[in-house]
């Protein structure tokens, strides 16, 4: 029964969560909040690299205390990170993050910016970084960032003056807003932005610096900080019921894909704040000080101020309709505005505020949420205004044109109901993140349309118009078409309204080994973005395999329906690898891309198309001993990877890990940061020992430094440390040439190093007793040679590995060398024993 109570909890506030993803239906202190920034001119960017780095404290507190207008830059979308609540990886986890920190502003009120520049892994030193980065075009799209949003004070997560202290992304991030703070307000700096930008200067640019940049807290006490800007960030706003760090708890919590769950605190907190550029402030805790942040900072300002000043102070909390005829003047007053920088933003949100002051609810829905090109969609549209206010629906406009032309009075709490359809055009491109739509580089993405750049998600793309007028005044509101549905558990969710292309495939398995010349049966899953699908699919691929039949046909009846098709793969005799591409040929038509469908409540459901390929394999590998043992720890594909080239693996638990057990296996392998993890193999390790003194072979995956839960990892001295070598192609020299490791049953070469990804390998071991004959030695650029990769001991009559090398990352991506040296690890010991006929050498 708890387990039961504990998932209808869990429903019950995954439900909640949902409401991130309906319209916003704000309340009267909501209304009297957004009338109070509306008053407020001024704004500030917060800059750093991931999606993650932001201290949300602060920028809910600039949000929602100051009321200034706070965006947050993040030069990458993550690409690069750990996903803890699914399998999507790489750019499809850029996906995730970019929604959780939208997510993530939603709740603490900021915007939110980005670059090109992809998170592409580790880097330890910014040197890297930029030049895997394009730095020009990062730097560019930094500058480009700060005069769109025209921020007054630049506040920046990481140290400019520390390179190699922290990730190379984050001192970048650093460097980077401080080159660009003296080049946006220059003429001559990246000219080709002036004809939709204008130059910006922003007074001052921050560090947000803290006890961590110190050395220790104590340190940090001590220090003098009277030139620090101190602000208490701990505030409490009755409006809500919340305190500050509360909301900035709420927004962390967003990310949940990086496990990111976080508890508010109540009570003052200070956050510390260390000027880099521009004046220091007298006032030490106004960012602020000497910026005009009123109505009268702009020419034509004042008279509107007088209007929306008085708004402010006479709101009527039991009846915000009552300020809709001054809210309308000043929004007429706001058209007549010079500067459209202000023009545009200061429309929009009044917009938003005469909306809720009338209650008003416009909403237009499909009856499906994708379709295709060409098709036509139903729509219903709903009007309703919930005040006395005098308000008349004029029009409504669709992307062709004029949809409805009623001219009807709006009469309080009376609600229409138009049932309309929409044809979309045969030119209507699909839907998908728009960095996505063409393949980039390691450390950029490709954005071919310059006016997307810096824009956090692909603008909706099937809009409708509701033209009214209020109070006299005509006032357009534009909505985009969504789709909502009802859930029997969730209770209503909505979901963008996307359009799909007629036809994606894609093979089930993303990554296909075949350690023989052995044909193989590959699943390819054809979709249908419409009813009535039918064409054929063939496949293509490199010209030394073959794929038979050369072509099938594909017939689906219903849209959404999936057809499977099997075909057949001949690989190579030699090793061999490339990629294999369904196509679709629907009329002359063809289809190459993969729909990708991301779904989870914390975020609005993603549509993903991308270039449907899979890796194949033709392996040159020999291998001895076939069933393997695998232990567990942080989670990774190795197992699977190990079942690809014909192992049998079985996973051990810590209760399986018995005398009795291991001795049907001929290797067991330890999944990585198993021994951070796992607390109960402090009792296993002897029993593990005492297997490989027996004969065994036991292979150790890579453990952090920190909270190793056993008191040994391996039968005799090991210390880990924090070497890692974070440049995939960096050199490999085989120290131990002879070692049985790298010569049986496969002779591992130089070449079997070519092609790795993401990272050769981390926390290698530094320091290992005499027992241990170190096998590779490898450095980053620059940095000494590291040669605790690879350690191998004999123990007993058997063998001990410990190994940083990233074959976790490797394996997924069908990384030959990987294997053939994993199939030596696994076979070390076994030279003697030539009786295995699976096997001819
Ligand atoms: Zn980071």
């Amino acid at each position: 029964m708890k387990t039961r109570l504990h998932l209808f909890l869990l429903l019950l506030f995954s439900s909640s969560l949902i409401i991130a993803q309906q319209p916003k239906k704000p309340t009267a202190s909501d209304i009297h909040e957004s009338i109070k920034k509306l008053n407020f001119l001024g704004s500030v960017l917060y800059v750093a690299a991931h999606p993650d780095d932001e201290n949300t404290r602060l920028i809910s507190y600039m949000s929602n205390e100051v009321k200034a207008r706070t965006a947050y830059l993040s030069l990458t979308r993550g690409d690069g990170g750990q996903n803890l609540i699914g399998p999507e990886i790489r750019e499809l986890l850029g996906v995730i993050r970019t929604q959780e920190l939208l997510a993530a502003r939603r709740t603490d009120g900021g915007e939110q910016l980005f670059t090109r520049a992809n998170d592409f892994g580790y880097s330890k030193h910014p040197d890297e970084t930029l030049a895997i980065w394009n730095k020009e075009q990062v730097l560019n799209d930094v500058v480009l960032a700060i005069r769109k949003f025209k921020p007054d004070v630049i506040i920046n997560r990481f140290n400019h003056r520390t390179p190699g202290t922290t990730h190379g992304h984050h001192t970048s991030s650093a460097m980077l807003s401080i080159e660009a703070f003296d080049l946006v307000g220059d003429k001559n700096a990246y000219s080709n932005q002036l004809s939709t930008v204008d130059t910006w200067q922003p007074k001052r640019l921050f560090f947000n610096t803290g006890w961590w940049f110190y050395g220790s807290r104590e340190n940090f006490e001590k220090a003098d900080k009277s030139d620090l800007i101190q602000v208490d960030t701990g505030v409490y706003f009755p409006s809500n019921g919340l305190s500050n760090p509360e909301i900035a708890a709420l927004s962390r919590s967003q990310h949940k894909s990086q496990g990111f769950g976080s508890t508010g605190r109540r009570g003052s907190q200070i956050e510390y704040i260390e000027l880099i550029k521009g004046d220091l402030p007298t006032d030490k805790s106004n960012v602020f000080e000497g910026i005009d942040t009123s109505w009268n900072r702009i020419e034509g300002g004042k008279a509107i101020g007088e209007i929306l000043y008085e708004v402010q102070n006479n709101f009527d909390f039991k009846n915000p309709s009552a300020s809709i005829p001054q809210l309308a003047r000043a929004y007429n007053a706001i058209q007549g505005l010079k500067d459209t920088h202000w023009k545009t933003l200061k429309t929009k949100e009044i917009k938003d505020i005469i909306a809720a002051c009338a209650g008003l609810y416009l909403e237009v829905t499909a009856n499906t949420n994708h379709t295709t090109a060409g098709a036509t969609v139903n729509l219903n549209l709903e009007v309703i205004n919930r005040s006395n206010a005098n308000i008349t629906l004029l029009n409504i406009t669709d992307p062709n044109g004029l949809m409805i032309d009623k001219n009807l009075k709006l009469d309080n709490n009376t609600g229409f109901d138009f049932k309309e359809t929409l044809e979309i055009s045969d030119s209507q491109i699909v839907s998908t993140p728009y960095w996505l739509t063409k393949k980039g580089s390691l450390g950029m993405y490709m954005v071919e349309d310059k006016n997307l750049i810096g824009k956090p998600e692909t603008p909706r793309a099937l809009n409708v118009t509701f033209n009214l007028n209020i109070e006299n005044v005509a006032i357009p509101f534009t909505k985009p078409i969504v789709y909502k549905t009802n859930d029997p558990v969730k209770g209503e969710v909505y979901k963008p309204f996307e359009i799909i292309p007629e036809a994606s495939a894609k093979i089930s398995e993303k990554v296909i080994i075949l350690d023989t010349d052995k044909q193989r049966d590959i699943e390819v899953i054809v979709q249908a973005g419409r009813d009535n699908l039918e064409g054929f699919v063939q496949i293509a691929h490199p010209n030394n395999w073959s794929v038979y039949p050369e072509k099938q046909k594909v017939n689906i009846t219903n849209k959404g329906q999936e057809q499977r098709l099997v075909f057949t793969v001949i690989p190579p005799k030699e090793q061999s690898e490339g990629l294999l591409t369904p196509m679709v040929h629907i009329g002359d038509k063809t289809y190459t891309k993969e729909l990708i469908e991301i779904d989870y409540d914390h975020i609005p459901f993603q549509t993903v198309l991308l270039p449907s390929e899979s890796k194949i394999v033709r392996l040159d590998i020999q291998k001895r001993g076939e069933n393997i043992g695998y232990i567990e720890g942080a989670g990774d594909v190795v197992p699977e990877s190990l079942r690809q080239i014909g192992y049998n693996v079985a996973i051990l638990k810590p209760e399986d890990i018995t005398q009795d057990n291991l001795k049907r296996f001929d290797a067991i392998v330890v999944g990585i940061r198993a021994y951070n993890t796992i607390e109960a193999l402090n009792f296993k390790q002897q029993i593990l020992f005492d297997y490989v003194a027996q004969g065994g072979n036991m292979v150790v995956q890579y453990n952090t430094r920190h909270r190793v839960k056993v008191d040994q990892i391996a039968p005799f001295d090991l210390k880990l440390s924090r070497d890692r070598v974070t440049d995939e192609n960096a050199d490999v020299k085989l120290l131990a040439t002879d070692h049985e490791v790298l010569n049986f049953p496969n002779k591992i070469t130089s070449k079997d190093f070519d092609g790795w990804t993401q990272e050769r390998g981390l926390y290698f071991p530094n320091e290992w007793s005499s027992e241990f004959t170190p096998i590779l030695s490898m450095s980053d650029n620059g940095e000494t040679q590291k040669t605790g990769s690879l350690l191998v001991a004999a123990h007993g009559k058997g063998h001990y590995v410990y190994t940083g090398l990233s074959f976790f990352r490797e394996f997924p991506a069908g990384v030959s060398g990987a294997y053939r040296l994993f199939a030596n690890m696994l076979s070390l010991g076994k030279n003697n024993i030539n009786t295995d006929k699976k096997f001819n050498d």
